[in-house]
């Protein structure tokens, strides 16, 4: 369940929730990772009126309000989280689907790097890197080719 940080929070800044948007934000909290799409269907088990385009409309809103993020991992639609447990890369391997949530900290000298040489302010929590997993690595085998595809 969502923590009640954000009701107070939300009250203090002069906004209240309605009870549709409380169950978005409470989908996006109890599913992680989810697409417009899955948010909708678990919205639909209490709510069974709401449409996509109120959750699109929603999960701008709480945005805006910077409660959500979101992130992509991959061609699809975003995938949304709660906007205080967003500190993570993604690493998403292509052959299995499987996402790794990695700390922002092990890319600190890549976007240093970044920062020094283009005075560049790198945001990494917003797409996805690719790549292979460990275990789909190991079941592959060593590459043949590296530069291959
Ligand atoms: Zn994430
Ligand atoms: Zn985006
Ligand atoms: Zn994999």
């Amino acid at each position: 369940m969502v923590s009640t940080d954000w009701k107070t929070d939300l009250r203090q800044r002069g906004y209240r929730l309605t009870p549709q948007r409380q169950l978005v934000l409470e989908a996006v909290d109890a599913l992680e990772h989810a697409t417009p799409d899955e948010i909708l269907s678990q919205v639909r088990r209490t709510a069974s009126g709401v449409n996509i385009s109120t959750v699109y409309r929603t999960l701008e809103l709480l945005e805006e309000l910077g409660l959500v993020s979101h992130a992509h991992l991959g061609h699809g639609a975003p995938t949304y989280h709660l906007a205080d447990r967003h500190h993570h890369i993604h690493l998403v391997c292509r052959d299995c689907g499987n996402v790794i949530e990695a700390d922002v900290g092990v890319v600190d000298d890549f976007t240093a790097k970044l920062r020094d040489t283009f005075g560049f302010e790198t945001d990494m929590k917003h797409f996805a890197i690719f790549g292979r997993c460990a275990d789909c690595a190991a079941k592959a085998g060593p590459e043949p080719d590296p530069a291959g595809a």
